[in-house]
């Protein structure tokens, strides 16, 4: 049966891998625009976050790479990790450094656009642009994989009525909740190092203090918002530094790369948030939920107090301007949603990390491949 995968972010190249370790027809329809082009949803205590972008890679081309160290060690994944290259550094994991709890930066995150270049072929490639979902979902000879993202699949859904006009969106919050001596956080690691250093990237250690509540060190160099358009990013070390107004937000960028310094004498502990239903989409538009700044803080004080618990040096930041509060960008809702749309369509977004408390787009990505291969 061929496979229209219509996307070109990591869901999609996720489906890509499938179709071509099963040596599948398929067609892939990719974005006709390209650059940011991000959506973002107006609130009134944080930074306007954003969760989409319609152009070519959408928000796989800006994101950071990081993922949770499990979605490595899955052996499950291997075919995956051996397409991308990976493979050696998953035995490695395993041999050296089996660990749940951490979470893995790649140097260079893997980008859907260098997946699509390297396997797909030329003659299986069409634009989105005039594009006809109706009719492909209509075709009972092929499956249609939809992987325009949870904001994009959710909205194509609602405009063919195949979802209730509202539904309801998740997403992480992350806010900087105090910093702890480094005495006290390499008593907590039993003496080891907070990073470890591979040939593709660097692995911290986290820890889920609560359901969908992880929390991360970071060496504190001194105080600074995150004022930042931080997808800067994706430009290159060179450009991010540039929009950079703080020796301590340059440190920062730089630990966050390379993991240097290995020991610092305080930390910053962040929390990433889970926050449940906090935007809801009707007729396509996306708004913020009133309740959610109430409810974030209401979960962030529980947080608070697990952490005060926890780390006897901890120091709680007591302000917390908006610029210092950051969208997570890790979208999901029920999958119970989308359960009465045609058999022959299948949903490819974030929503199929069914873990709250992670990163979740490699996740996603390889849960995209595995519902390809299985069909
Ligand atoms: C700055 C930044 C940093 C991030 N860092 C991380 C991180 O470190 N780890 C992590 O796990 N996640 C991170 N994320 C989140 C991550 O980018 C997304 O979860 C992931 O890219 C989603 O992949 P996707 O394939 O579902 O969607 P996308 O990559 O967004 O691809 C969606 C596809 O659909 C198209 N599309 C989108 N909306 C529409 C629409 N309305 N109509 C038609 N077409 C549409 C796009 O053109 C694209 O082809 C980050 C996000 C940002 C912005």
């Amino acid at each position: 049966m061929k496979k229209n995968i219509i996307g070109d972010g990591l869901c999609a190249a996720g489906a890509l891998l499938g179709c071509n370790v099963k040596k599948d027809d398929y067609q892939i329809f990719l974005s006709n625009t390209t650059g940011a082009d991000f959506e973002k949803v107006s609130t009134n205590w944080r930074l306007s976050p954003i969760i989409s972008s319609k152009a070519f890679g959408g928000l796989s081309k800006s994101y950071h790479g990081i993922m949770p160290a499990s979605v490595i060690l899955d052996i499950n994944n291997s075919p995956i990790w051996r397409a991308l290259g990976y493979e050696k550094l998953r035995k490695l994991y395993i041999a050296d450094y089996m660990s749940e709890s951490k979470i893995f930066i790649p140097y260079f995150p893997i980008r859907p656009g260098q997946i699509i270049k390297k396997f797909s072929n030329p003659s299986k490639i069409s634009r989105r642009e005039n594009l006809d979902l109706k009719a492909l979902i209509n075709d009972k000879n092929s499956k249609t994989f939809l992987a325009l993202s949870v904001i994009g699949n959710l909205r194509v859904l609602q405009s063919l009525n195949l979802i209730n006009k509202k539904v309801t969106v998740d997403d992480h919050v992350i806010i900087r909740m105090g910093s702890i001596g480094g005495e006290e956080l390499f008593e907590y690691l039993n003496g080891e190092e907070l990073v470890k250093r591979f040939s593709k990237g660097i692995a911290i250690e986290s820890l889920e203090i609560s359901t969908g509540c992880t929390i991360f060190f970071r060496p504190n160099f001194g105080e600074y918002n995150f004022d930042i358009d931080y997808t800067a990013s994706v430009n290159g070390l060179g450009k991010l530094f540039m929009k950079f107004d703080s020796p301590a937000k340059i440190r920062e960028a730089f630990f966050n790369k390379t993991g240097y310094p290995t020991r610092h004498n305080s930390y910053n502990i962040f929390a990433q948030i889970h926050m449940p239903d906090i935007y809801s989409m009707e007729g396509g538009i996306v708004t913020e939920s009133v309740d959610s700044q109430a409810k974030f803080y209401e979960i962030k004080l529980k947080v608070l107090n697990l952490i005060t618990r926890k780390f006897n040096t901890f120091k709680v930041y007591k302000n917390d301007s908006p610029e210092s509060i950051l969208p997570g960008i890790h979208l999901s809702y029920d999958r119970e949603v989308i359960s009465g749309i045609p058999r022959n369509l299948e949903i490819l977004d974030t929503s199929l990390c069914n873990d709250n408390s992670k990163h979740p787009s490699i996740i996603a990505m390889c849960k995209s491949f595995h519902k390809t291969i299985l069909l």
